[in-house]
């Protein structure tokens, strides 16, 4: 970990029941999270109301996306406004499963961020390759490509923080290596250095996703440049997950 304060999200995608999500934040509730951590959970839009209600307030609640401007006749979409009106003070954008699942394209999640950042809502930014652009030796290049996508669209970093999430290490039970993955966080730093700033780059927080569980976490959060963690399937599990928040160094 690096001199950021550390950040842990749990990113529980299109999963749970009233049940099952009630159980999960009492557990959550009922963990002992290190102070200096910062904790956020992403529940699905349809539960939010419900976790905001009943979560303690030291774990805060993001979104798992939103739309590009301000609400309307979007048919199925939820607003940045209403994420807001919910209390969520972030929303993940970029993930992976959005991307190359549903399609979105750079523009579009750039496009999403601005409008989340002039709302005062936080972005989690995510970027990662494919397994066959690692193999073919282009990672730097895809996570280069997204970030300046981001770059390009965003006024400002001082509300942002970058995942990077190799897709094939995503619900693969294939976690990167803690030096796999502090070299592509460094090469991050390095972009930002070279095309933002020197401050953001030392300001911003990396952290790392794809199949983060409580055995691997501690020997990832060793590295310098690894500033927390997006954790999907082992956030389903509170006290998994607060032992991946507890691995902060
Ligand atoms: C994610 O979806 O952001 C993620 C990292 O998933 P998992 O931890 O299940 O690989």
């Amino acid at each position: 970990a690096g001199s950021g304060k550390f950040f842990v999200g749990g990113n529980w995608k299109c999963n749970g029941t009233k049940d099952s999500i009630s159980k999960l934040v009492s557990d959550l509730n009922n963990a002992q999270l290190e102070s200096d951590v910062d904790v956020v959970v992403a529940p699905p839009f349809l539960y939010t109301d419900q976790v905001k209600n009943s979560l303690t307030d030291r774990i805060e609640v993001s979104a798992q996306n939103c739309w590009t401007g301000k609400g309307g006749a979007f048919t199925g979409e939820i607003s940045v406004e209403q994420v807001k009106d919910l209390g969520c003070k972030w929303v993940i954008l970029g993930h992976s499963e959005r991307r190359h699942v549903i399609g979105e394209n750079d523009e579009f999640i750039g496009k999403k961020a601005a409008y989340a950042l002039s709302q005062g809502v936080g972005v989690i930014a995510c970027i990662g390759e494919l397994l066959q652009e690692r193999e073919a030796g282009k990672t730097f290049d895809v996570c280069f490509q997204q970030l300046k996508a981001f770059a390009d669209a965003i006024p400002s970093w001082d509300n942002v923080v970058i995942a990077y999430e190799p897709v094939w290490a995503i619900g693969t039970g294939k976690v990167a290596s803690p030096e796999q993955a502090q070299e592509v966080h460094v090469a991050v730093r390095d972009w930002l250095t070279k095309n933002v700033s020197a401050e953001v780059a030392s300001k911003t927080r990396i952290i790392y996703g794809g199949s983060v569980n409580g055995s691997n976490s501690s020997d990832l959060a060793k590295k310098e440049d690894i500033d927390g963690f997006l954790v999907g399937g082992a956030s389903l599990k509170g006290p998994e997950f607060a032992t991946i928040v507890n691995s902060v160094t």
